[in-house]
């Protein structure tokens, strides 16, 4: 129970932060089975974590952002959204999986925030 309330607490004070851990567990499932990287994130896989969490950093809702799935202003473009898209379409569904609670947050979050 405790642990439910810190969660929903993250979800409500600290999005950005809980945004760079998922992101980092989307990469982490998508670098093992595609790019068979072990332990840890290859090197491109880090480049590309490093991007997404200055991106998140710079948001400009800050921990008002919706989620980056419904959000209007686009952060990635070209290469880089494809990059982005292709972990998310990937690990999106596995996210359920190996980590229900943060999936559920972020279904939360996409239901409720992005009418706006
Ligand atoms: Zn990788």
């Amino acid at each position: 129970m405790k642990q439910e309330i810190c969660f929903i607490g993250a979800l409500v004070l600290n999005k950005i932060k809980l945004e760079k851990e998922a992101m980092l567990k989307m990469l982490a499932i998508y670098c093992k089975s595609k790019h068979k990287h072990q332990a840890g994130l290859c090197e491109k896989c880090v480049e590309l974590l490093e991007e997404v969490h200055r991106r998140l950093e710079h948001c400009r809702f800050g921990d008002n952002k919706p989620a980056c799935g419904s959000c209007n202003i686009n952060c990635y473009r070209g290469d880089k959204f494809k990059e982005v898209a292709a972990i998310m379409r990937y690990s999106g569904p596995r996210m359920l999986f190996y980590h229900p609670i943060l999936t559920i947050q972020h279904l939360i979050d996409v239901k409720f925030k992005n009418k706006r």
